[in-house]
C-alpha cells in the first residue's frame, strides 16, 4: 500500500464527521426522570418510559434542550425555533421501545461552522495550497503566516437518545459471534445525546483531528459533556471518499467506526484513504459500507453494508408535540455562554504575544490553559509568557497519561514562575531547566531549592568558559584545522564538546560566542 503522502498527491480525500456526545453533566434522562449514573448496578435506573411500556408518555428534558442550544450557539449554528421529534424504528434488544427518538429534517441547530487553525506539522498534509500567499483564499481555506485556516460547515446538531448496553456472554472478547446468550442493561437507554454532522468539507486526517479537538474543547468549555473518547461519551464516525485531484463530483464513501481517540481518528482515516486508493487504482469500486478501525491490526474491516433512511421508517413521534423555542429562552441560554476557546486563543495571542501554535496547544487542554492563566496571574510578567507556555507544552503536557489525569500537586504557578525566571535570567541553562522540572515533580520541591542543592547554576563566567574552549580546541587540532579551511559546520562540534565538559551547565550563548572568536583567531 502507498503512503498517505503519496496517495494525496493524486487523490483528494473528502471527509465528513458524525459526532455523538452524551450530555453527561445532566442529572436525568431525555424523556423521563430516571437518574443518569455511570457504573450503577444494571437496570436500577429504568421506568415505564425508557423501557417503552404500553401507555407510557415521554416528556422532553428542558435542561437537555438548553445544552443543545448552547452547543448550537457555540458552533455558529442557526437555532430553529420549531423542530420535531421523530421515531427511528429498528429491532434490536438494546432499546426496549424498538425505536430511537431522534429528530427529522429540521434539528434544533442548523447551518453552523468552525474555523480550524492548522499550524506546524498538522498543516503539511494539505498540499493543494502551497502556491498561496498568506491572506489568500481558495475554496474554504485561507493561507496564514504559519499554516492555514479551514472553514468547515456544520450541517446540523440534533437531539436524540442513547440505547442500552448489551453484554454478550461466552463469545470471543465479549463479541456476539460464538456467544451463548446476551445480557442487557437499560440504565444508559434514554441518555440525552446530541449528534453533530459536518458538511463534507474536510480534506485531510489532520483536519478531521483538529475538528474533533476544537469541538471537544468547546463542549468542555460550555460544560455539556465530560467528552471522554475512551469511555464513549464522545464518539466519532468518519465518512470518507476519494476523487482524483481536479474532479468535481464526490466518490462513493465508506463510514468508519470506533475511532475512540484522536490518534485512532487520524490513523483510521489515513489507512482508509490509502486502502480506497489501492482499490481504485487497481480498477475496483468502493462499496458504501460501514467499516471498523482496528488499531492493533492497523486496518479497517467491513462491519455491514449501509442501511438507508428508508429502512428505519422514520416518522414523526406522535407522543411529542412539535417543540417551540421562544426568543427569551434562546437569549437566556446565550447569556450563559462562557468565553469560548477561539476567543481564548485570540486573547492569549493578543495579550501575551503567543504564536498560534502555542495558544492553540494551551487552549486544546483545559488543564494547561487554566494553569497558564494562573501562572500569568501569579506575578509572571507578560514577557515571561513564552517561557511559561514552553514549559507547559513541552513538559507539563507530557505528565498527563490521559484526559482524566490531574495536574501533579508538585506543580504550582509559583514554582513554574520561578523556574521561568531562572531560565530567563540565565541562572540555569535550558538543559538544566529540564532537569530542574523533573526534580521538582519527583521531589515536590521549589526549583530554586533544587538549583541550590545540586549546585546547578549555569556558568556564565567568561574566564571559566574560555579555559574550557581552549582545552577543547587544543585537544582537537585536526577539527580546528578543517574549520579554518572552511568547514564551518564544525562549530557545532566544538560547542557540543564544551557543553559536555561543562556537564550542560555552560551558558550556550557565551560558549558560542567564545568558540567562534577563538576559532577565528
Ligand atoms: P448518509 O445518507 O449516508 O447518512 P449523509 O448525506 O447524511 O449520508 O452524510 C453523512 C456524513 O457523510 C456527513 O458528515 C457528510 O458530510 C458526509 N458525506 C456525504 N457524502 C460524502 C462523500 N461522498 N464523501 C465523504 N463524506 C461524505
Ligand atoms: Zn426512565
Ligand atoms: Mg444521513
Amino acid at each position: 500500500m502507498k503512503s498517505l503522502e503519496e496517495v494525496l498527491r493524486t487523490w483528494e480525500a473528502v471527509i465528513g464527521l458524525e459526532i455523538h456526545a452524551e450530555l453527561t453533566t445532566l442529572t436525568t434522562k431525555m424523556f423521563c426522570g430516571c437518574k443518569l449514573e455511570f457504573g450503577a448496578a444494571p437496570n436500577t435506573h429504568t421506568c415505564p418510559v425508557c423501557l417503552g411500556l404500553p401507555g407510557a408518555l415521554p416528556v422532553p428534558n428542558k435542561a437537555a434542550i438548553e445544552s443543545i442550544v448552547l452547543a448550537g450557539l457555540a458552533t455558529n449554528c442557526d437555532i430553529e425555533k420549531r423542530s420535531m421529534f421523530y421515531r427511528k424504528n429498528y429491532m434490536y434488544p438494546d432499546m426496549a421501545k424498538n425505536f430511537q427518538t431522534t429528530q427529522g429534517p429540521i434539528a434544533f441547530c442548523m447551518r453552523g461552522h468552525l474555523d480550524l487553525n492548522m499550524t506546524g506539522a498538522a498543516s503539511r498534509e494539505r498540499i493543494d495550497i502551497d502556491d498561496l500567499e498568506a491572506g489568500q483564499t481558495r475554496g474554504n481555506v485561507t493561507k496564514t503566516q504559519d499554516g492555514y485556516c479551514a472553514h468547515v460547515g456544520i450541517t446540523r446538531i440534533h437531539m436524540e437518545e442513547d440505547a442500552g448496553k448489551m453484554i454478550h456472554i461466552g463469545g470471543d472478547e465479549g463479541r456476539i459471534s460464538g456467544a451463548t446468550h446476551s445480557l442487557v442493561d437499560y440504565n444508559r437507554a434514554g441518555t440525552p445525546l446530541i449528534e453533530l454532522v459536518t458538511e463534507p468539507d474536510l480534506r485531510t486526517p489532520e483536519e478531521a483531528r483538529a475538528f474533533m479537538q476544537n469541538l471537544r474543547r468547546i463542549y468542555l468549555a460550555i460544560g455539556i459533556s465530560d467528552c471522554s473518547m475512551e469511555e464513549g461519551s464522545l464518539r466519532c464516525d468518519g465518512n470518507i471518499s476519494l476523487r482524483r485531484r481536479g474532479e468535481k463530483t464526490f466518490g462513493t464513501k465508506t463510514e468508519l467506526k470506533n475511532m475512540n481517540s484522536f490518534k485512532n481518528l487520524h490513523d483510521g482515516l489515513a489507512f482508509e484513504i490509502c486502502r480506497q486508493a489501492e482499490v481504485l487504482e487497481n480498477g475496483g469500486v468502493i462499496h458504501q459500507e460501514t467499516r471498523h478501525w482496528d488499531p492493533s491490526a492497523k486496518c479497517t474491516i467491513v462491519m455491514r453494508v449501509k442501511e438507508t433512511a428508508d429502512d428505519y421508517r422514520l416518522f414523526p413521534e406522535p407522543d411529542l408535540a412539535p417543540y417551540d423555542l421562544t426568543d427569551e429562552f434562546i437569549e437566556s441560554v446565550r447569556a450563559k455562554m462562557p468565553e469560548l476557546p477561539d476567543a481564548k486563543v485570540n486573547r492569549f495571542k493578543n495579550d501575551y504575544a503567543l504564536s498560534t501554535y502555542d495558544a492553540e496547544s494551551l487552549v486544546n487542554d483545559i488543564r494547561l490553559s487554566s494553569l497558564f492563566e494562573n501562572c500569568m496571574a501569579y506575578q509572571a510578567s507578560p514577557a515571561q509568557a513564552k517561557g511559561v507556555a514552553n514549559i507547559l507544552i513541552n513538559e507539563v503536557a507530557l505528565l498527563f497519561a490521559d484526559d482524566e489525569s490531574h495536574l501533579p500537586a508538585a506543580i504550582s504557578p509559583e514554582r513554574i514562575s520561578s523556574l521561568v525566571q531562572m531560565l530567563q535570567e540565565e541562572t540555569i541553562s535550558s538543559k538544566q531547566g529540564k532537569e530542574v522540572f523533573a526534580a521538582m515533580v519527583a521531589e515536590d520541591k521549589d526549583p530554586r531549592i533544587i538549583v541550590d542543592e545540586r549546585n546547578m547554576k549555569q556558568v556564565s563566567d567568561t574566564g571559566a568558559i574560555e579555559g574550557v574552549v581552549d582545552e577543547v580546541i587544543s585537544s582537537h587540532p585536526d577539527e580546528a584545522a578543517r574549520y579554518k579551511e572552511g568547514n564551518v559546520k564544525l562549530m557545532g562540534f566544538f560547542v557540543g564538546e564544551c557543553m559536555k565538559r561543562m556537564r550542560g551547565a555552560g551558558n550556550p550563548k557565551l560558549i558560542n560566542e567564545i568558540v567562534a572568536r577563538k576559532l577565528n583567531e
